[in-house]
């Protein structure tokens, strides 16, 4: 339930309300801090006007009082009550007690009336000490009253106090104005941060709201051609959502590419079978016919046998890089293969095809990798197979497997050494086959390994190729983490398909076989 609320409000109004949240608790807290330290500030600046009133008042009648006051039943006098009024204003009150704390002398400003005489006010004059008190008058008013002890003039005598007062009024309206002031500035502040936050947060969230929108128009129509506009960082490297658009669109470019790859795939396999399908039905409807020559006859079947073959290793070709894009690896085995011993082999079976060539191999070091024999074997096969497909009569093919060291591997023009003086510095078996044959134009050689990509589609084709000998290639290479490259000087000038295999560690017959690489996705 609480998860579904959460889904229901949108980024945005949580955003919002967080923000207009905390900004709210800020604002009263400060709002309170000004409003109390005001309260405080003003309350002790009434409690200082009384204190300083009631000592001139008792500057004043202290002299005279202790005459006044004995004995203790003496009524004041109208003297008294005229200097009392000196010290009287617009909501000050003053007021004399004896020392039983009576009144002996009442506030001139009012009429009739005198200060209530609370029990601090008769502690202030038993202990001897100023006493503050807050007290109720008439109409639910409240004053501030300070009790100040009088005493006989020259002793410690304490024969009355004096009681000072002033109306709460003016404090309580201007804290209540400054309260309402606060509360008026708060919500008013509160409301403009919520909308100016709100249409910030619009702002903010806008790549946002342009990915949902790319994404949903994408899953409505398909068309992967669509990007999120991302307009490069002014400052810096870009924010979190710069990212998030940019790798958005990053995504949407490779499941554009993947579908593409697919479509192409698919296109290019059913154009690949409709060819062998139609020389076979062609040459099986020939056969149907009763006068044709018997030559005629065997030529058809020869070749409809021929085109059935096609197929048989196209769809063998397919199924393996099938699994290839899906990762498996699980059909390759681990074992100890040598190099040198497996170039061989690939170029003795080849030479009865290749009688106009001139094939030779060379193995300058025992290079013994780990794999799989019969895919190693398919990956120098497709190799020697291209190389004599691609060169003329009475050209060259050479098969060379040495061990290369790491400094090698990076480049450097250091000749090999072979196993014998290298030793242990050789990291990774390098097969290279060279031929001198038609070459690779550049414009050619970076789509090679694309599956179905041919330089000559006719010469491929005449020849029983497939176009996916060198996806298979790359794809086998990799999955035992090596790497494979091909190179020619250009049309003519023959080609060098380079294969490097990381080495088999030393045999030891007691630790089992490690498993397979990390499967590798093969692009198109
Ligand atoms: P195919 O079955 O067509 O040979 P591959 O994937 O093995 O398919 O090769 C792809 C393309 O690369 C070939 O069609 C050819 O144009 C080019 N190619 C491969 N090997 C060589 C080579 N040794 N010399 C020249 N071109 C080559």
């Amino acid at each position: 339930m609480k998860r579904m609320l959460r889904l229901g409000v949108s980024l945005r109004t949580r955003l919002t309300l967080w923000y207009g949240a905390l900004l709210a608790v800020t604002l009263l807290a400060f709002s309170g801090l000004v409003y109390f330290t005001l309260q405080q500030s003003l309350a002790s600046s009434l409690d200082e006007r009384l204190t300083l009133r009631a000592e001139q008042l008792r500057r004043e009648v202290g002299p005279s009082i202790g005459n006044l006051l004995q004995p203790e039943d003496v009524a004041p006098g109208v003297q008294l009550q005229s200097t009392l009024s000196e010290f009287v204003g617009t909501g000050v009150y003053v007021q004399l007690l004896n020392q039983k704390a009576a009144v002996i002398a009442t506030p001139p400003n009012l009429v009739g009336e005198q200060l209530p005489v609370p029990t601090s006010s008769q502690e202030a004059i038993q202990e001897d000490r100023p006493i503050f008190d807050t007290v109720p008058v008439q109409n639910n008013a409240r004053v501030r009253l300070l009790t100040q002890p009088l005493h006989l003039e020259g002793t410690d005598e304490v024969v009355g106090a004096v009681q000072v007062a002033e109306s709460l009024s003016p404090l309580e309206n201007t804290m209540s104005a400054v309260s309402r002031l606060l509360l008026a500035a708060d919500a008013g502040a509160l409301l403009l941060a919520v909308v100016v936050g709100w249409l910030l947060t619009r702002a903010a969230l806008s790549p946002v709201f342009r990915i949902t929108d790319t994404a949903r128009h994408i899953a409505a129509t398909g068309d992967y051609r669509q990007r999120i506009h991302v307009s490069p960082p002014r400052f810096g490297h870009g924010d979190e959502l710069f990212f998030l658009a940019a790798t958005f669109n990053d995504m949407i470019a490779r499941l554009e590419h993947m579908l593409e790859s697919q479509r192409r795939l698919l296109a290019d396999t059913s154009h690949e079978l409709r060819n062998p399908i139609t020389i076979i039905r062609g040459n099986l409807a020939l056969l149907r016919r009763q006068n044709i020559p018997d030559s005629t006859r065997a030529e058809a079947i020869v070749e409809a046998e021929e085109e059935a073959a096609r197929m048989g290793r196209l769809v063998a070709d397919l199924l393996l890089l099938a699994r290839a894009d899906t990762g498996e690896v699980a059909s390759f085995q681990r074992e100890r293969v040598d190099l040198g011993e497996l170039a061989t082999e690939v170029v003795e079976q080849a030479r009865p095809r290749a009688a106009a060539h001139n094939l030779s191999v060379a193995c300058d070091s025992r290079c013994v990798v780990l794999g799989d024999r019969d895919r190693l074997k398919q990956l120098v096969t497709n190799l020697v197979e291209n190389a004599i497909r691609y060169t003329p009569a009475g050209g060259r093919v050479d098969v060379r497997v040495q061990g290369i060291t790491a400094l090698q591997q990076r480049g450097t023009t250091v000749r090999s050494r072979n196993a014998r003086d290298s030793g242990s510095s050789i990291a990774m078996a390098n097969l290279t086959v060279s031929d001198s044959g038609i070459g690779i134009s550049s414009a050619d050689l970076p789509h090679l390994f694309e599956r179905f990509y041919r330089a000559d589609k006719a010469r491929s084709r005449a020849h029983g190729g497939t176009g996916l000998g060198l996806s298979i290639a790359q794809y086998i290479v990799h999955v035992h983490g090596g790497s494979i490259e091909a190179s020619s000087d250009g049309t003519n000038r023959g080609s060098t398909f380079t294969v490097r295999l990381p080495l088999a560690p030393r045999a030891d017959p007691a630790r089992p076989i490690a498993p397979p690489p990390a499967p590798v996705a093969i692009s198109r």
